[in-house]
């Protein structure tokens, strides 16, 4: 493969701990909520890809260890010069200690994150881009509409129903397909296999990012490799798993 197309890992030496503050929340849908934070320790802070993540040191809670319980989050936006930090959270109907915290923060709140500790950068060079997954991946997702504005960009978004579509800020050749099904069936991977199937055509000059619970990232991911599409132009994650709490798959 050209070197320009390689993903790149990148390494942060500035994953230490910072505090943040609340001070805003805002319902972009009525299961999806952004929290605005402030934070004044914020000038290392380095997150060189859409999809990296920190760690949220839930407060309040309590894990194997006495430690707080620990989640992924996406650093959805952040603003050095005017240090505030956005993270937006997808609220699922069986909320863990991460979802129950946002429900209820209040502005002034106060939680830690960690992280980034590194960043897998998917190169700029390819043609066009799929951008599939589910609510959780939806920071993710805007993250990479935001900084690829003139990319041409396909995203496949599964969500509840048209209320919990959110808006998002496209560049002229990004396109958006929403796929609704309900929470209960997130779980179910059939409703984005059926539109990835009907318009997806492999191609070397594409690449594919799916991020959503982990059966359903395994059966896209294998349908888009059936499809034809090379292994090395894929990345693909499961972000939660269905009846495991705090459990992630990766699929590299
Ligand atoms: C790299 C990365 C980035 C992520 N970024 C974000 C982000 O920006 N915003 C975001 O909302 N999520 C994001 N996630 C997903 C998030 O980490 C998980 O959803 C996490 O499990 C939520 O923690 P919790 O404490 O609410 O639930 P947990 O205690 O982990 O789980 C409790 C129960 O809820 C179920 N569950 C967990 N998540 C979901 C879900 N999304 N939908 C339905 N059921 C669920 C579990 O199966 C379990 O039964 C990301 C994950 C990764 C790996």
């Amino acid at each position: 493969m050209d070197e320009e197309r390689k993903t790149r890992r990148i390494r942060h030496e500035t994953a230490r701990r910072r505090t943040l503050t609340v001070a805003e929340k805002i319902h972009l849908s009525p299961s999806y909520l952004a929290i605005r934070f402030e934070c004044s320790d914020f000038e290392d802070f380095n997150s060189a890809s859409p999809d990296d993540h920190v760690k949220l040191f839930v407060p309040g809670g309590s894990a194997t260890g006495g430690r707080p319980p620990m989640r992924d989050y996406t650093p959805r936006s952040f603003d050095k010069a005017a240090n505030t930090f956005v993270i937006d959270f997808a609220l699922h109907d069986e909320p863990g200690p991460a979802t129950a915290w946002a429900i209820a923060a209040k502005p002034g709140d106060t939680i830690e994150i960690g992280g980034p500790r590194g960043s897998v950068v998917i190169s700029d060079a390819f043609r066009s881009y799929w951008l599939i997954g589910d609510e959780s991946a939806l920071p993710a997702i805007q993250r990479r509409l935001e900084e690829w504005p003139t990319k041409h960009i396909h995203v496949l978004a599964a969500v509840s129903g048209p209320d919990e579509e959110i808006a998002l800020q496209l560049g002229n050749d990004h396109h958006v397909e929403w796929v609704h099904r309900p929470a209960s069936a997130a779980a179910d991977a059939s409703a984005l296999l059926n539109a990835l199937k009907s318009r997806f055509q492999p191609d070397e000059d594409t690449f594919v990012w799916i991020a959503a619970e982990a059966g359903v990232t395994r059966d896209l991911r294998e349908a888009v490799l059936a499809a034809g599409q090379s292994l090395s132009h894929i990345k693909a994650s499961g972000y939660w798993t269905l009846g495991h709490a705090d459990t992630t798959a990766k699929f590299d």
